[in-house]
Parts: structure tokens; C-alpha cells; sequence
């Protein structure tokens, strides 16, 4: 019976059959195609990153981008078998403060490199990302032209964790990019410090972007960044900005010649140019495929590649320790409790050190 209220039993009530309602969810939605995320065997991942698919190859970034363990364990089987695709490439560091004009010139830059063919990879670095839960660098709406071109692909930095792990994820999906047929490879950063030594570590030839400032603007930059650099562009140089550009450039000369020889062979190079108006660009890529060709041949190319290779593999082993040593349960809990005793003076830190370790090394047994 549809209705068991209009029974005899329930006298003095009386259901009618009503209108029938529409329905509360799209109807339509029934039919249409379910487009869940496929998740590939590692296998597939490779097979379309090798093809240059960039969808595959924007899901196994996410991959490896994530915190999950299972999608680690994907994600490090797939660079694994991207490793022997990848390393094809020129892979250059873009630094400056913010403001110095980054997105702007890279948006220049990578239209020119494109112009002679190939495909370009923007990746970031951010360190800020972790506060601000979110990244800005290798966001694509700053970089108009690029970010339409269809040889370029934009990837906004990893965002959790330390820099160190951010700038692991960044150099993985570097080898991602390499095997998906990317041979040109940009990893920005801002000019703040640390983050430098962690793009440093994983490009072949570093650009330093700087702006003229009112003639001391070699007091803010740091030594080592600057004997980081291969060579320091002065963005800006247009209007009434050119002479103080020039200026600039003459000081920043004059700064580099006081630094020994890097071991490069290559002297530093500076030069000034208008991201904005696109004036200069020309003879600085023209410079950097110099560099290249110098350094192919004189072997420092290799060289410095393999220097990367080891600084990863210490890098990695490292952040393991560091992770199994903090997250071990019994070692957290005592660790407030240490720093307490050190505190107090009832241990020396490098007593109360060694008793974390060792109890540490004999949790392990
Ligand atoms: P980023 O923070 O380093 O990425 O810098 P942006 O590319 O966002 O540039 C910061 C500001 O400088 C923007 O307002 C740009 O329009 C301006 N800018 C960038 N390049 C030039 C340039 O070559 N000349 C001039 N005059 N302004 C520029």
C-alpha cells in the first residue's frame, strides 16, 4: 500500500496522493561523464610525461609535491624511471628582490629562448610560502605571455614544509619536466638569502637581477650571493633610470673583479637591459649560451652536475635523520624536558645532547 496512513486503523487522517516534486538535484547530473582524477600506475605516468603530456605531467608533479606517503612511494618510482629521459637540458637560476622586476623579465626572457624553439619549464622556489600558506613565484598570472604559450609550462612553488624539502620537490620535478621534454628550465626564487643556495645547488648558470639603486646598492647584497653569481643584470634601465643603471653596473664590475676566479674559469658578467621594454635581453641569452658552451667544454658543465648530484644525496640523508630523530615519539617527549634541564643548568647542551642521542641510537637497536 503506497500510502499505510489512509489504513482503518489510523482513523480521522487521510493522506493525499500530493504532486509529485521536482527534483532537489540536478537531474542531469546523472548523466553526465564522472570526471574523477585517474590515478595512474606509475607506469602510465611515465609513459605520458616521455610523450610530453602535460596534464600527466602537472598530476605526477602534485605527486611529488605531496606530504602522503603513498603518494611518495608513486612519486619517487616515476622520477626514478624519468631519470633516464631527463638531465637534457639548460637549467637556469633566477634570483632578485621582490620588485626587482622577476616575473616581469622572465616573461621576456622565456619568449626569447622560445623563439629559437624547444620547450621551457618555470619552476620556483619560495621559501615565504610556508608562512603565507600559499606561493606567489611561478604564479601564472604574472607572467601574461607565458603563461599562454604552448611551450611553456608554469608551476607555482612546492608550499609545505622546510626549504630544504621545498627545494627537494623543486629539483624532482625538474628531472619530471626534463623527461617530458623540457630543455629549458627556469627556477626562480626571491632574493632573500637561503633559498639562493638551494636553486644554486640544483642550475647550471645563475642570474642575478638587481636594481640601481641610489649607489650603495652593494651594501644590501650579500658576499655569497654574489660569488654565487654567473652573472648580475640591472633591470630597468629605461627612461631616467638608464645613467644610474649604468652606474650600477660599473660598481657591481669593479665589486667582482676583488672576488678570486670561480672555478668555472668564467668571470661574471654584467650587464643592463629593460625587462619592461624589452631592450638588452638579446646579448644577455646570448651570453648565457656562451657560458654554456664554455663550460661544456672546459667540463665544468659535468662537473657541477655531479657536485649537485652528491649535495642531493647528503641533503636527502640528512633530512631522513633529521625527520626520524624529531618525529620519534619517546625522543619528542623528552625533548622538552632537556631543553628544560639545560636551561636550569643541569645539564650541559652538549651532555644533554649526547643523552638524546644515545637514547635515540638505542631505540633504534
Ligand atoms: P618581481 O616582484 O621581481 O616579480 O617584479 P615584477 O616583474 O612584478 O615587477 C615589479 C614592478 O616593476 C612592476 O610594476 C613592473 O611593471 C616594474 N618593472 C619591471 N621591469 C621593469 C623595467 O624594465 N622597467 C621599468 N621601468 N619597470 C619595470
Amino acid at each position: 500500500m503506497e500510502h499505510p496512513e489512509n489504513d482503518k486503523e489510523y482513523q480521522g487522517l487521510t493522506v493525499n496522493a500530493g504532486i509529485e516534486q521536482p527534483a532537489t538535484v540536478n537531474p542531469y547530473l546523472a548523466n553526465r561523464k564522472r570526471v574523477h582524477r585517474h590515478h595512474f600506475t606509475p607506469g602510465e605516468y611515465v609513459e605520458g610525461i616521455v610523450k610530453g603530456n602535460v596534464t600527466v605531467l602537472g598530476q605526477a608533479v602534485t605527486l611529488v609535491e605531496s606530504l602522503l606517503p603513498e603518494h611518495q612511494a608513486v612519486a619517487q618510482e616515476v622520477i626514478e624511471k624519468c631519470l633516464p629521459y631527463s638531465g637534457n637540458s639548460v637549467r637556469i637560476g633566477i634570483s632578485g628582490v621582490p620588485g626587482a622586476g622577476k616575473s616581469t623579465s622572465i616573461d621576456v626572457f622565456g619568449l626569447h629562448e622560445l623563439e629559437k624553439g624547444g620547450k621551457l619549464a618555470v619552476l620556483a622556489i619560495d621559501p615565504s610560502s610556508e608562512r603565507s600558506k600559499g606561493s606567489i613565484l611561478g604564479d601564472k598570472t604574472r607572467m601574461e605571455k607565458l603563461s599562454v604559450h604552448p611551450n611553456a609550462f608554469i608551476r607555482p612553488s612546492p608550499s609545505a614544509g622546510s626549504l630544504g624539502g621545498v627545494a627537494r620537490k623543486t629539483r624532482e620535478t625538474i628531472t619530471l619536466c626534463e623527461a617530458a621534454g623540457f630543455n629549458k628550465i627556469f627556477v626562480e626564487t626571491v632574493g632573500v638569502g637561503q633559498s639562493e643556495t638551494a636553486v644554486h645547488s640544483m642550475v647550471d648558470f645563475f642570474l642575478l637581477i638587481q636594481l640601481a639603486g641610489t649607489g650603495d646598492e652593494l651594501q644590501g647584497i650579500k658576499r655569497g650571493i654574489m660569488e654565487m653569481a654567473d652573472a648580475i643584470v640591472i633591470n630597468k634601465c629605461d627612461g631616467s633610470n638608464i645613467e644610474k643603471a649604468q652606474l650600477a653596473a660599473s660598481h657591481f664590475r669593479n665589486a667582482l673583479h676583488l672576488f678570486p676566479l670561480p672555478d668555472s674559469g668564467w668571470m661574471p658578467k654584467v650587464f643592463t637591459y629593460s625587462g619592461f621594454y624589452g631592450l638588452g635581453i638579446k646579448e644577455i641569452w646570448d651570453m648565457i649560451d656562451e657560458y654554456v658552451r664554455f663550460v661544456k667544454e672546459n667540463g665544468y658543465f659535468e662537473y657541477r652536475r655531479n657536485e649537485q648530484a652528491k649535495y642531493w644525496m647528503y641533503e636527502t640523508i640528512n633530512e631522513h635523520l633529521r625527520d626520524s630523530f624529531y618525529q620519534n615519539e619517546t625522543i619528542a617527549t623528552l625533548l622538552a624536558q632537556t631543553e628544560n634541564d639545560v636551561l636550569m643548568h643541569r645539564y650541559t647542551p652538549f651532555v644533554a645532547a649526547k643523552k638524546l642521542l644515545d637514547t635515540y641510537y638505542e631505540l633504534l637497536k
